[in-house]
């Protein structure tokens, strides 16, 4: 991976650490390892979008804009 910069906070549910994903190739994400929590996937079209959308979903994380796979709990 080439996203060291990058930097991910804690879980904005758990505190549980964030793992920057890619998904086939077309999207980025940041999940949760232990709760499963994740942010929208951020698409992407070339390399230079590809590190955009890891900027972008990793912002979004950090921001604690993220989708919790337990709602209300
Ligand atoms: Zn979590």
């Amino acid at each position: 991976m080439d996203f060291l910069d990058i930097e991910l906070l804690d879980c904005p549910v758990c505190n549980g650490p964030g793992l920057l994903e890619e998904e086939n190739g077309w999207c980025m994400y940041v999940m949760c390892l232990d709760c499963g929590s994740q942010t929208a996937e951020i698409a992407f079209h070339s390399r230079e979008e590809r590190k955009a959308a890891a900027q972008s979903a990793a912002d979004l994380w950090n921001m604690g804009k993220v989708v919790s796979p337990t709602p209300g709990s």
